[in-house]
């Protein structure tokens, strides 16, 4: 079956910050509130219950060992001072995970719809029970 929405289509629209399904609206209504829905074709952004544990594996992710480590080994390493090190690293551990809030959004509904973007409403077969994998919608 051919998507109605490609894989390159869905990459553009999340590193956009715009819904993977209708591109219309952007996903977080602020640096730090992520939409449950669009507001322009109602897809289900905040899915179910444990959906947020992608973007904080990546939010962590990044922040750990993008961040911290790399920091920590230049202050270890006496490249730059230790305690400058050890400041930048708890400057960052608070801002950067609020910063990249939204961002790590995107980053799971890109991972999540290119790994099933027949997920997407517009990607469902017709006739589709249209439940998938929306655990909230089957209670
Ligand atoms: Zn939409």
């Amino acid at each position: 079956m051919d998507l109605k929405i490609t894989r390159k289509v869905i990459f553009k629209r999340c590193m956009d910050s715009l819904c993977p399904n209708c591109g219309q609206a952007k996903i977080a209504k602020s640096l730090i509130a992520i939409l449950v829905k669009c507001p322009h074709c109602g897809m289900l952004i905040k899915r179910s219950n444990g959906f947020f544990f992608g973007p904080i594996c990546i939010n962590y992710g990044i922040v750990a060992f993008v961040l911290i480590c790399p920091t920590l080994i230049l202050g270890f390493s006496e490249v730059i001072h230790i305690n400058l090190a050890l400041s930048l690293t708890f400057i960052m551990s608070f801002t950067f995970p609020i910063l990249f809030y939204s961002a790590s959004w995107s980053l799971w509904l890109l991972i999540y719809y290119l790994c099933l973007p027949k997920e997407l409403y517009n990607n469902r077969a017709e006739g589709s029970d249209d439940l998938l994998f929306d655990e909230d919608e089957r209670l």
